[in-house]
């Protein structure tokens, strides 16, 4: 069972703040870069309400993880629990990463911040890195699970064409690779405050680490920079898997 958390103790203000600080610089950057790409002619297919993305796994730092849970409801954060239960699981079962990649888009589905009415994400403001740097420079419909998988051998190779004559793309896939480029600082910083504040660095999915962070045990010992004593606790709630969670 989770204890519930402390308000948030000085060095994790910093630590929220580091992050908060560097996806402000991200957003900045990124819009300049945009700027300038749509001038030369590309295009950004993404929009308000397009939502293909939001069943990819995510990663992230338990920085970001603190500063998301920092500003969800109870009811957000008993999702997320679930949510967690569900990633574990499917952690557990699964013979690959393709296996655990595929099951968590096609059955776990949708993060449950994503808000099905709208098709908005509820913590907008405070949504982890990668949900920042992900932007596509080709259809939405490439997004959608099933799509990439299903292509004939012909539409592969016009898939594969479009991609290398796009701008802004890396050449293998659609996604727009300067401004996945661009987000590297917040993972700098992310990983500089961790150590300078718990003496550690906390990784991994943005579910189960934002559960985690509800729990006083598992962030005392991340404050205390007791990475053994961490993951013993995160073990003794059910939250531990060794890919899914990496303390050190
Ligand atoms: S990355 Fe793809 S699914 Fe996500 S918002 Fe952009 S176009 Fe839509
Ligand atoms: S945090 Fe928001 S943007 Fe990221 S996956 Fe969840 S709903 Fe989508």
């Amino acid at each position: 069972m989770l204890h519930p958390g402390m308000p948030p103790s000085s060095p994790d203000q910093s630590v929220m703040n580091a992050v908060e600080h560097a996806y402000g610089r991200y957003e900045q950057q990124a819009e300049r870069w945009t700027e300038g790409y749509i001038r030369r002619g590309g295009t950004v297919h993404c929009q308000s309400g397009c939502v293909h993305c939001c069943n990819f796994p995510v990663r992230v730092s338990l920085a970001e993880a603190l500063l998301t849970a920092s500003r969800l409801s109870p009811i957000q954060l008993d999702a997320m629990r679930e949510r967690a239960a569900e990633v574990l699981s499917n952690a557990r079962s699964a013979r690959s990463w393709d296996e655990f990649f595929q099951r968590h888009r096609r059955e776990i589905g949708y993060c449950p911040l994503l808000s099905r009415d709208t098709g908005r994400c509820t913590a907008y403001e405070v949504r982890p890195t990668r949900c920042r740097d992900t932007f596509s420079a080709l259809s939405a419909e490439y997004c959608r699970v099933g799509t990439l998988e299903n292509l004939t051998r012909t539409e592969q190779a016009t898939y594969q064409r479009l991609v290398k004559t796009t701008p802004g793309t890396d050449g293998l896939s659609h996604y727009i690779a300067p401004l996945e480029d661009l987000s590297e600082p917040i993972w700098d910083t992310a990983a500089r405050a961790m150590q300078q504040q718990w003496g550690l660095e906390v990784w991994g999915d943005f579910w189960v680490l934002t559960t985690l962070t509800q729990d006083a045990g598992f962030m005392d010992a991340v404050r205390q920079g007791q990475a053994g004593r961490a993951a013993k606790r995160a073990k003794a709630l059910k939250l531990w898997h060794e890919e899914i969670v990496e303390i050190g």
